[in-house]
């Protein structure tokens, strides 16, 4: 696969695919989003929005949920907030999402299935409640209002940054506020 997109990249470049990318000096939204990896929504979370290639910070990790009040999630929107003068943050679930039904004993299982020993288990347990960690969120819309309160009441985070909760559909991009 990395060859092939390497190939690609090469006559991308040679054609100028780049050219309809390339951001002007129209202003940036002040926006950040915090968003699920999933690959639904790679180009329609985007699209769905009317969002433009330099218009917001896009942060996307698997669920789009906080672990830790600071996790590399809040770390980036600090970055946001802070050097690149982000004012709205978006945390965006969606539909369907795969981190909703993970379960860590099922997750145990397959690393032991790949060859993960007890003791790699024990050593990273020593780090983080695997149990926890490995979980799946179960109720999408308590955990937009989870992950909006962990933003909203941290204690970096300032007071004047709006903070909205949404679910979006993960076929028709339609985003449903979450009050
Ligand atoms: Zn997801």
């Amino acid at each position: 696969m990395i060859e092939q997109i390497l190939a690609y990249n090469k006559r991308f470049v040679a054609v100028k695919g780049y050219e309809p990318f390339i951001t002007s000096g129209q202003p940036d939204m002040k926006l950040a989003i915090v968003s699920c990896m999933d690959t639904r929504l790679t180009k329609l979370l985007p699209n769905a929005l009317g969002l433009r290639n330099g218009d917001a910070k896009i942060i996307k990790v698997a669920g789009g949920t906080i672990l830790t009040p600071y996790d590399a999630v809040i770390r980036s929107l600090l970055v946001a907030i802070y050097e690149l003068g982000c004012q709205e943050i978006m945390i965006i679930h969606h539909s369907g999402c795969g981190a909703c039904h993970m379960n860590a004993a099922h997750f145990l299982h397959l690393m032991h299935d790949r060859g993960i020993t007890d003791e790699a288990i024990q050593e990273a347990n020593k780090h983080v409640n695997l149990n926890e960690y490995l979980d799946g969120f179960h109720d999408t819309e308590a955990s937009v209002r989870r992950t909006v309160a962990t933003v909203q009441q941290h204690p970096l985070i300032p007071k004047d940054i709006v903070v909205r909760g949404f679910i979006i559909d993960s076929r028709t991009g339609e985003l449903t506020p979450v009050e």
